[in-house]
């Protein structure tokens, strides 16, 4: 049956804001509009059209951008079953001999349930993080045993066999998309692509907002503290790399503490500790964005 999965529609309760995902509206758009929005299609309409459910997205982009954080956002919109994440070289090297068996194995539950309960089952969402390790351009992966190969081709059987199965959705994740085996990328398979850029400063200030938030709320970031001055002076920083700028400020804050404080002094202190705009221009200095800099510099 072509029926839209019942149990994969929109929680009625999700918001996009309480996500927790700065910057990257436009994405999570095109994402939902070309990979999902026929699993909230009226009953028949799939029929209608004469379409299939995306069973494939891949997420490209650089290091830290919030490529799982969105897949696993996702599925929480979708309210998917918690996603198998598989990381590309653990598959390979872990387990010698039986990686053939543990890509069948990951899509067993969703097989499973599928047998069971039919378009009632709910989604079922694989991941695989670092695909270009072990899904490279032939000839070019593995270790020559040949393992690798047999590894992709179990991973397109079991994609291609799914057209019967509506409740798998496979997410792909990569840095490197130019090295990814055309094969993968065909209709049926990988078919979706999004590449999920860095973020731009205002996408930036969206993060430094949301990972801002508690400390807000408790008082703890000084109110010299400009998110705007902080977006603009963080040209180039990744989601991730904004957290750890975040860490390093509050390290250097933290540390004036304990230096000015005798040990019985330092709990009460830190109770008041407020991190604060020299904390912030000094993690600045230390902490510099690793991917990009030369791109925006030849601008
Ligand atoms: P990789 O390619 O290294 O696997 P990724 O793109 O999957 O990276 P995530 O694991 O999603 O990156 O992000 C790492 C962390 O950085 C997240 O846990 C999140 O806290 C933060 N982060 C990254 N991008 C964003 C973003 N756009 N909004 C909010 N947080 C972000």
């Amino acid at each position: 049956s072509t029926r839209p999965n019942a149990d994969a529609i929109i929680r009625p309760d999700f918001k996009f804001e309480d996500m927790g995902i700065g910057g990257l509206d436009k994405e999570f758009t095109s994402i939902f509009r070309r990979a999902f929005a026929s699993r909230i299609f009226p009953p028949g309409l799939i029929e209608k059209l004469g379409i299939q459910h995306v069973k494939g997205l891949l997420l490209y982009g650089p290091p830290g951008t919030g490529k799982t954080l969105i897949a696993r956002k996702i599925g929480t919109m979708l309210n998917a079953k918690e996603p198998k994440i598989v990381n590309g070289p653990e598959i390979l090297s872990k387990y010698v001999g039986s990686s053939e068996e543990n890509i069948r194995n990951l899509f067993k539950d969703a097989e499973t349930e599928y047998k069971a309960k039919g378009d009632a089952s709910s989604l079922h969402i694989i991941i695989f993080d670092e695909l270009d390790s072990i899904f490279k351009q032939r000839g070019s992966r593995g270790d020559g045993t040949g393992v690798a190969d047999n590894v992709v081709n179990q991973l397109l059987s079991k994609m291609d066999g799914v057209d019967q199965l509506n409740n798998i959705l496979v997410i792909g994740m990569t840095n490197r998309r130019d090295l990814i085996d055309e094969a993968l990328l065909r209709p049926g398979r990988f078919e979706v692509q999004v590449e999920i850029h860095l973020p731009d400063e205002p996408g930036r200030k969206q993060i430094f907002e949301i990972k801002t938030k508690k400390m807000r709320e408790n008082g703890s970031l000084g109110r010299d503290v400009n998110i705007a001055e902080l977006a603009a002076m963080s040209k180039n920083f990744s989601g991730a790399e904004i957290e750890g700028l975040i860490k390093s400020a509050s390290s250097f804050a933290l540390n004036q503490h304990i230096k000015v404080g005798t040990v019985g002094d330092i709990a009460g202190d830190l109770a008041n500790m407020v991190v604060s705009r020299s904390d912030f221009i000094h993690a600045l200095e230390e902490v510099k964005p690793a991917f990009g800099v030369h791109e925006e510099d030849l601008q």
